[in-house]
């Protein structure tokens, strides 16, 4: 439960989708598993770039000469689609390779043709012909009504009925929005930058920290400003200006150049919200969101916060206690600093429930950790996960087939790349490369990114795995009959929600259970531990959303246009937050959900958050449920965004989804150790 961006950020992206039919592949067919174009060498993803772009050109040209009249179903949405396809086919491993290939001459060229393409695509999207010719088509299937709204929105928000000039002005600002925000990743992606600690200051360490560092001659070793590394530290490090130390160069590691380039995205955006005659950037984002209104989501976070202040100072004062204790100080002289938060909750979590997270990775080795989620997943939904052989761009990178062995079908394909390299993105991800379509007949392929520990995972490791793999799940149980709508291309408030959701499995007794089935060398997970386990993930759950809340309104005062200086609003907004504002840290140059996709779309987390909770409460026979598994699959994952998310989750859980379930969360009220059928969360 630390403090620091807990959350990671995802391609939610429209990228591809694909899918699997009900007719077609039958088990004798064993179709191969769809594969990735993975570049060798930067000549090669250049003339890859170039046929990627001109046929995209080629695709429009043609149907910006198809005759009016001739308008349909097929002709026009069909073959949008089908463009689409033809490119996400290139530009999904492009997406890879700019993110996570070991050569930075690769990386860069990634990003330079993406570039290229967000350019094409901004003045397709404003292009009159297409736009008409979209206007004119008649959709007779319901995917192709939805299709067809989606498009002349998405048209509608380029531009495509302002006057010229102002329409070039307009692609001017998306244009300069993106370059600003590649420039944002790619800094914090690249930066090298390291911290070095004396051997006195190492106290505390885990001796395979360490050991993966290596200490140079004078004992000394060198931190990055990455997470693998800061996280484990700030939990253990005893030394407190060491902490602090590390702490400023983390929350500095974007630079005074990101927060300018925040700065400007944000003006620029305010500029794109005047262009649609909307107030501000968050009115002109969220009229297409399950919540409709800037004001709409400040209520939501309101309700939130109210709950959340006074468990977290609750916890806040049980903090102050054992530090109190530790270095011999009256309580009341004694402050919580940000890097003290992940120090003593965690010598909070060992005192009183003997759970300390470095001694969990002997339960959760490294790959047995991830052929537990696998069999989980293969009993839940009657899967097979075959592990095949496929060119990569890393050596670390493995490839799995999966199929739905009750039905006979191959569903698709993801590959994993989950440890750490220099140069790799941050964090963990799920990138939904190619998406599924029935009418394609395409099948979907995901990427499962992260960058764990070798040694062994620690229990929030191991929960983010398993949030990532709900994303991977979408992505392969998509049955879309459009690729655009295949997978995670949901709204951003609730395409969280399926993986929040599935990290429950990483926590319960069932599940955790079965962790030394078929694993020789992990220890069994005894009930003991279980139970702390879970006392010990309610300790820090009021600090945990006090966190997401201010990263939610931090989010949405700024593109609700309250200040223009980012760094100003969030010193203010940041003093109001229980350990208060830090001096001499920038976290905003580190944010780069909010200069990417998640602007005006943070609260999404806590919003998807509370769907969650209620979607798990339809359980309540138990995690390997396989019924209602597949009620949640066919009803909800299934859909991808052919349907708005209001609509399928009233149709899956048969009434409107509430708030209960995440009051009862933020409460600490809510155990993963109550017996399944007497479960009462989340009723409405
Ligand atoms: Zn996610």
């Amino acid at each position: 439960m630390g403090q620091l961006p807990a959350v990671t950020r995802h391609t939610a992206a429209a990228w591809l989708i694909i899918c699997v039919s009900s007719v077609g592949a039958q088990p004798s067919d064993n179709p191969a598993a769809p594969r990735l174009p993975v570049f060798d060498s930067v000549a090669q993803m250049q003339q890859a770039c170039e046929s990627m772009l001109s046929l995209r050109e080629q695709e429009m040209d043609e149907l910006k000469a198809l005759p009016l009249e001739q308008g349909t179903q097929e002709t026009v949405l069909g073959a949008w689609d089908d463009m689409l396809i033809h490119y996400r086919d290139v530009a999904g491993s492009l997406a890879l390779h700019a993110a996570l290939d070991p050569d930075e001459a690769m990386r860069e060229t990634a990003e330079h043709c993406r570039t290229r393409a967000g350019q094409l695509q901004g003045e397709q999207y404003q292009d009159k012909a297409v736009y008409e010719r979209i206007q004119a088509a008649v959709p007779q299937r319901w995917e192709a009504i939805k299709l067809r709204n989606d498009l002349l929105r998405a048209f509608e928000n380029s531009g495509v009925a302002l006057e010229d000039d102002r329409r070039s002005q307009l692609r001017v600002i998306k244009d300069a929005i993106n370059r600003l925000d590649q420039e944002f990743e790619t800094r914090i992606r690249n930066n090298t930058d390291t911290v070095r600690f004396t051997r006195a200051e190492q106290a505390g360490l885990p001796p395979e920290y360490i050991e993966r560092l290596g200490r140079d001659a004078d004992g000394s070793i060198d931190v990055t400003l990455t997470d693998g590394d800061f996280k484990p530290f700030m939990a253990s490090a005893t030394d407190a200006d060491a902490r602090r130390r590390y702490y400023r160069a983390f929350m500095n590691r974007g630079g005074e150049r990101n927060v300018e380039i925040l700065r400007q995205i944000n003006g620029l955006r305010a500029r794109l919200a005047e262009f649609h005659d909307r107030k501000h950037f968050a009115d002109y984002v969220l009229r297409s969101r399950m919540h409709g209104s800037a004001e709409d989501v400040q209520d939501f976070l309101q309700t939130v916060k109210r709950e959340v202040d006074a468990k977290s100072r609750e916890e806040l004062l049980e903090l102050r206690q054992i530090k109190a204790r530790d270095t011999g100080q009256p309580v009341e002289q004694v402050r919580i600093n940000a890097w003290d938060l992940d120090f003593y909750s965690e010598r909070l979590r060992q005192a009183r429930y003997s759970v300390d997270q470095e001694s969990l990775r002997k339960y959760f080795p490294m790959p047995e950790t991830l052929d537990w989620l696998f069999a989980l997943v293969e009993d839940l939904y009657g899967l097979r996960i075959v592990e095949e052989q496929a060119q990569a761009w890393h050596p670390d990178v493995r490839f799995f087939r999966v199929e739905d062995s009750r039905r006979g079908l191959l569903l698709g394909s993801f590959y994993t790349d989950l440890y750490p390299r220099q140069g790799k993105y941050e964090g963990a991800a799920a990138f939904d490369v190619r998406k599924a379509s029935l009418r394609a007949a395409q099948r979907p392929i995901s990427v499962l990114v992260a960058n764990l520990d070798t040694n062994g995972l620690t229990m929030s490791d191991v929960e983010t795995l398993f949030h990532e793999f709900g994303h991977v799940l979408h992505g392969l149980f998509a049955q879309t009959y459009y690729s655009i709508h295949g997978g995670v291309s949901v709204n951003r408030d609730f395409v969280e929600a399926p993986s929040q959701m599935f990290e429950e499995w990483a926590r319960r007794p069932e599940t955790l259970r079965r962790l030394s089935d078929g694993c020789d060398r992990c220890p069994e997970m005894e009930p003991e531990l279980i139970e702390k386990l879970d006392a010990a993930r309610r300790f820090g759950i009021g600090l945990h959303y006090a966190r997401q809340i201010l990263y939610a309104r931090y989010d949405m005062a700024l593109a609700a246009g309250q200040s223009s200086e980012p760094l100003a609003l969030w010193e203010e907004l940041e003093s109001e937050y229980p350990l208060g504002h830090v001096s001499d840290t920038a976290f905003p140059g580190t944010f780069g959900h909010i200069t990417g996709g998640y602007a005006a779309a943070y609260y999404g987390y806590l919003w998807s958050q509370a769907i969650a909770l209620d979607m798990l409460s339809t359980f309540d026979e138990g995690l390997m449920d396989a019924e209602q598994a597949e009620h949640f699959r066919f009803t909800v994952l299934a859909r991808g965004s052919e349907r708005d998310p209001a609509e399928l989750l009233k149709k899956y859980l048969g009434r409107e989804p509430g708030m209960d379930a995440l009051i009862t969360d933020i409460r600490g009220e809510r155990s993963m150790l109550d017996e399944p059928a007497s479960e009462t969360q989340a009723s409405n």
